[in-house]
């Protein structure tokens, strides 16, 4: 036991003063309690600091949207009862830098991927420097800590990749420094191993949360959020959702994955190695218990305990008679996507080997599709392989659950559900975990579709 409790809030949790003062008052409780405070950015924050690169890359006007977002930050500063000059000076500080950086963009008319993530980073910065103030005057002893100094990532600006060992190394030197202290620490960004600022894709706070939490072997890592728990599906499209008590850590990780937007994709990552249990709070109701997530496996009853879709994704179909038969064949396929550095999201193969069609995100169906094309080139001109595009915009839907782990007839029931609802199916997916059931559907079927499984199977 390390005694040591990682607290991630997201941006709904800190939206105005109330809100930040009620994070306060949670994590100040316990004193004895020993905590890492991450944060996100203030509610909105990070789409206006997109909004406002983007204005300032057109040759737009920008100011008005960097007003905005300074303007939440000083309705916080006002809400302070002492140090209030000292918060307004740092906070000036963060702004005029920041104006500084979208006046460099405005006069190259070009915003880079790697410019966007240090503007981007003022919206954790600003919220993490305020933070302090509001927990010294419930007689916290905490400093502001950027994760740009802890984390470290590959290069790939936007949705970078975190390097592990190096990351391990520093936030555990880091850690044993920070006696006495309660550090509130930047969700979201990191750097690369010289220096410059990278974000770990949208939501990415509560990977921050659990990249800290494992390296650490922290008691537990506790998201706060604006809902009771992990619920049986989106709350947005199925009000008779439900909260799930127990999640495994590949239930949880799952159900990130597949676009449950509560948790970040690979949120389970780093911690389910380790055994730190998450926990999922909501910060308006924090007497109800949540979601707890952990490496118990088998529950009673249920099957499916929850629906989840992910959005904004490409199918490629690849067929004809070079694949049958032929060993490698897949092997090519996917090494081709890999040096294309395209992530494959799922993949499904014809029993009758003629056939492999695969998920990727819309924005890289263009390059996937050129990598194969590329590497199989003679076969099409041989006209014994084609590649399709598959031209609507699609969704998966994943039902999840350790439940379904040889259980007869869930993906029957599952198939009926949505051919009942009329929903056409494109391609499915059953990992051998048999945890989860993946179906490619149209992304206008997507809200039908959720009711209909959550209707079969939780309702
Ligand atoms: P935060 O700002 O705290 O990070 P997010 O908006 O990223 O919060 O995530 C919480 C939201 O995720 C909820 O308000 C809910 O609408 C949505 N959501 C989608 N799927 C689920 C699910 N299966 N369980 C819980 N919440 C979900
Ligand atoms: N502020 C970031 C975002 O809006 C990260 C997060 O909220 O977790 O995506
Ligand atoms: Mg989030």
């Amino acid at each position: 036991m390390s005694n040591l409790i990682v607290q991630k809030f997201g941006g709904s949790s800190v939206a105005n003063l109330e809100r930040v003062h009620n994070v306060a008052k949670i994590v100040t409780s316990e004193p004895s309690v020993r905590r890492i405070l991450v944060l996100s950015a203030m509610s909105g924050v990070t789409d206006l600091l997109i909004k406002a690169s983007t204005e300032a890359a057109i040759g737009g006007n920008y100011i008005a949207t960097f007003r905005a977002v300074v303007a939440k930050y000083e309705s916080l500063v006002e809400g302070l009862h002492q140090d209030r000059e000292h918060a307004r000076a740092a906070l000036i500080l963060l702004s005029n830098e920041l104006k500084k950086i979208l006046e460099a963009v405005a006069a190259l008319r070009f915003c880079e991927t790697r410019t966007r993530d240090l503007i981007l980073s003022f919206g954790e910065r600003m919220m993490c420097t305020l933070m302090p103030f509001f927990l010294r005057e419930l007689g916290s002893t905490s400093v502001y800590a950027d994760a740009r100094q802890l984390i470290v990532t590959d290069n790939r600006f936007g949705n970078a990749r975190v390097l592990f060992d190096t990351t391990g190394e520093k936030l555990t030197a880091w850690w044993a420094l920070q006696q006495n202290v309660f550090p509130v620490v930047t969700g979201y960004i990191a750097a690369t191993d010289d220096g410059i600022s990278t974000t770990l894709d949208r939501g990415g706070s509560d990977y921050t949360a659990t990249i800290i939490g494992g390296a650490l072997n922290a008691d537990r890592v506790e998201i706060w959020t604006d809902v009771d728990g992990a619920m049986s599906a989106d709350p947005r499209v199925v009000p008779e959702a439900r909260v799930i008590a127990t999640l495994s850590f590949a239930e949880a990780a799952e159900m990130a994955y597949f676009g449950a937007k509560v948790l970040h994709p690979l949120t389970l990552l780093p911690v389910a190695q380790k055994h730190v249990p998450v926990v999922i709070k909501n910060t308006f109701r924090p007497e109800v218990p949540g979601t707890m997530i952990t490496d118990a496996k088998k529950e009673n009853g249920g099957t499916v305990k929850s629906v989840a879709t992910r959005s904004g994704l490409a199918l490629l179909n690849v067929e004809g008679a070079a694949l049958r038969g032929q060993i490698g064949a897949a092997g090519r396929l996917f090494t081709a996507l890999a040096r294309a550095d395209v992530n494959v999201v799922m993949i499904s193969q014809a029993s009758s080997e003629e056939s492999i069609c695969f998920i990727v995100s819309r924005e890289q169906r263009e390059t996937a599709r050129q990598a194969v094309e590329q590497e199989f080139v003679h076969q099409i001109e041989s006209k014994i392989l084609s590649v399709t595009l598959d031209p609507e915009e699609l969704c998966i839907i994943a039902a999840v659950g350790d439940g379904m782990i040889g259980q007869p007839g869930v993906s029957g029931r599952l198939f009926q559900a949505l051919g009942n609802a009329h929903v056409n199916v494109r391609a499915i997916a059953q990992g051998s975990s048999e945890r989860n059931i993946s179906a490619v559907i149209r992304e206008a079927d997507r809200e039908n579709a959720v009711r209909a499984v959550h209707k079969e199977f939780i309702q």
